[in-house]
């Protein structure tokens, strides 16, 4: 059978791999099997599924390919924080990271256990242009598929040993995944499914600049993530500016869309705010925030800029972060100041780019990694 007719398992949701089976003339409940052994168990090889049948598995091998990103290199930032560079099936180069927290001892001085969170990306580099963001440089390659999505996370969580341990990913890579919705989507629904990784919605993070037929798609989709805003400006004006798809649309639509956005009880929109210095560090841009941000529930967190080459903007001091995040607490409004992790090895916020790949090609560092 040629490559070009072979299903890439990848790329399939349960049900479609179900398909594939009954095609190939076999019980569709062999998907589920299937499944736990490439998301559960990081095994792509089919000669190595050994609860399905010989003669199955030989025919799987014909008909079906499990697509992987390759792990091209590995940084590993004094923080702990690992930024991992994958090779994709056309050579093609996307950053991934890993962020360990250890959150403070709980109030009797007991220990908590590390929070694990995957960065992934949804796009080789990205349209959207933002203003202060190195990804938006490179520009627009291609979007990814839902398989290169989702695989990102395999990788990381069997590169790290994570296959079995709770984690959370964020959308917040490189790319806009709101510009990539339905490979977004799809690649979250493999991710949630009850036989692969059966990860919660509740520990997905969806970040987007607002495109905003997208966000209302979102609104009624059944798999739900948690929503974030790259909100960054508090005026139409400067908004244009910062983060320029709001010229077509604008931040007055976008809030509109917040607002009549379907929450469950507790939940709440987190808003983005990136901390520019003489930008919107001012005392407008409190106001202006706690403004907009009326009657929607959300919650701001604060991102200090984080600086590189080519970028025309200050991060401000600490004292001045910590003052704009104060006054919009003594205003009502819950706050967080995101701390930058693994901006030594550019693997911070908006500093991912893939131009010109800067890690030791096979740079291999997983000895370095506690075990979970
Ligand atoms: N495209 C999506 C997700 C990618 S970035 C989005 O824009 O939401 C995740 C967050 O990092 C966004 O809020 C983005 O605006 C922010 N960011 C980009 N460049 C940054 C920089 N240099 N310093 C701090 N945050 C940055």
């Amino acid at each position: 059978m040629s490559i070009h007719t072979r299903t890439d398992v990848a790329e399939c949701e349960r049900h479609e791999l179900e398909q594939t089976l009954e095609r190939l003339g076999h019980p569709r409940f062999h998907a589920r099997q299937i499944f736990q052994w490439v998301y559960r168990r990081g095994i792509t090889d089919f000669a190595r599924m050994t609860d399905l049948g010989r003669e199955l598995r030989a025919e799987l091998a014909e008909a079906c390919i499990t697509t992987t990103p390759l792990v091209a290199g590995q940084e590993r930032s004094e923080d702990g924080t690992v930024k991992f560079l994958l090779r994709l099936a056309d050579g093609k180069h996307i950053e991934s990271v890993f962020i360990p927290d250890v959150p403070p001892a709980g109030a009797d001085g007991s220990a908590r256990p590390p929070r694990i969170t995957f960065c992934i990306s949804t796009q080789v580099g990205c349209a959207m242009k933002c203003a202060f963001c190195l990804t938006g440089k490179m520009g627009i390659d291609r979007s990814l598929t839902a398989g290169e999505i989702a695989g990102q996370v395999r990788v990381l969580a069997r590169e790290l040993g994570f296959l079995e341990t709770r984690f959370n990913i964020v959308l917040m890579g490189m790319g806009e995944p709101l510009h990539n919705y339905d490979e977004t989507m799809k690649a979250l629904r493999v991710l949630a499914d009850e036989h692969g990784l059966a990860m919660s919605p509740r520990r997905m993070t969806l970040s987007t600049v607002g495109v905003l037929p997208a966000l209302e798609r979102l609104a009624t989709e059944p798999l739900m993530p948690n929503l974030a805003i790259s909100l960054h400006a508090t005026t139409e004006d400067q908004r244009d500016r910062l983060v320029p798809i709001n010229r077509k649309y604008g931040l007055k639509e976008l809030l509109d869309a917040c607002r009549r956005f379907p929450l469950k009880r507790r939940e709440r929109i987190t808003f983005e705010y990136v901390l520019l210095q003489d930008g919107n560090d001012t005392p407008e841009g409190t106001r202006g925030l706690v403004k907009l941000l009326h009657g929607i529930k959300g919650k701001v967190n604060l991102l200090p800029l984080n600086e590189a080459a080519g970028i025309p903007f200050e991060r401000p001091s600490d004292d001045r972060v910590n003052h704009f995040a104060r006054i919009l607490a003594n205003h009502g409004l819950t706050v967080s100041v995101r701390k930058s992790r693994g901006r030594d090895i550019r693997a911070a916020c908006g500093q991912l780019i893939t131009e010109s790949p800067r890690m030791a090609p096979g740079a291999r560092l997983a000895s370095l990694i506690p075990s979970p």
